[in-house]
């Protein structure tokens, strides 16, 4: 069943500082069109796995697999163009630019789609297109014109989104997607989000729970650096471990 493909996972992972375990004995399983919710209290390890996950971190042990290639050894550029592409870390919104432009700019890029889909960007046309249709996608299309400075808060993360889609990744790690958004604007993310993982895997960060149970198809929840619970939203929430480690009830 291509639906529950594995596209991303992780064996034994491992992460020392010093004498200091961060991370240990984490399995991680990351599918096709499903979204992941990554959940712990602060200091969990949540930050350490997705730095070990895109490579930034090396893993003191254990083995990490990018749609069937093991990439334990690959260097962090190398990982993000093989498809594993971390958004609001790699992809900068350029605060001068407008909105039609800061996407421009993201599709030309070395792994962007614009190098993917077509000879060169002789068909300057053919670049629109595809920057408009993914301001479609996100829902900015209104906001083409207007200088990324001047957009909201939420409504430049959805940029940030725009423009890491626009690497055309295969699978999506989203570092708190909602943090310091209001209610419409989680609404919004929550929306796009799942529309996003139609097509691709994204493993999330989050601690607004109720995103988590709206959104994400399994959860992992950490504790002191190893997975204390996993399985669907509610079969989580309903772990008496993890009422009292997480939820404090
Ligand atoms: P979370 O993202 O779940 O809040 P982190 O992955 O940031 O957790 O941190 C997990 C633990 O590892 C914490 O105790 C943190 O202090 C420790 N840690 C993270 N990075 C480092 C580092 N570079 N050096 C030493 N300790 C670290």
């Amino acid at each position: 069943n291509g639906e529950s493909r594995v596209v991303l996972s992780a064996r034994g992972l491992r992460r020392d500082f010093g004498g200091f375990t961060a991370v240990r004995n984490v399995d991680l399983d990351v599918h096709h069109a499903r979204v992941h919710a990554l959940i712990g209290p602060n200091g969990a390890g949540k930050t350490t796995v997705f730095n070990l996950l895109t490579k930034f971190l090396q893993p003191s042990a254990g083995t990490i697999n990018l749609l069937g290639t093991d990439i334990t050894q690959t260097p962090p550029d190398k990982v993000a163009r093989m498809g594993l592409v971390r958004s609001f870390q790699i992809s900068a919104v350029f605060p001068h630019l407008t909105v039609l432009d800061n996407v421009r700019v993201a599709l030309q890029r070395p792994n962007g789609l614009a190098h993917q889909f077509w000879r060169p960007l002789s068909a300057l046309d053919t670049l629109n297109e595809r920057a408009e249709q993914l301001l479609s996608t996100v829902g900015l299309s209104k906001e083409r014109d207007v200088v990324a400075a001047d957009l909201s808060y939420g409504r430049k993360r959805v940029l940030e989104i725009a423009t890491t889609l626009a690497l055309d990744p295969k699978v999506l790690l989203l570092d708190e997607p909602m943090a310091g958004m209001g209610q419409e604007d989680v609404g919004v993310i929550a929306d796009l989000i799942r529309e996003v993982a139609r097509t691709r895997a994204v493993l999330m960060v989050e601690h607004n729970l109720s995103v988590v149970a709206n959104i994400c198809h399994h959860v992992t929840v950490l504790q002191r650096g190893e997975i204390l619970a996993e399985g669907n939203y509610e079969t989580v929430s309903n772990d008496p471990r993890v009422r009292v480690a997480y939820m404090g009830t």
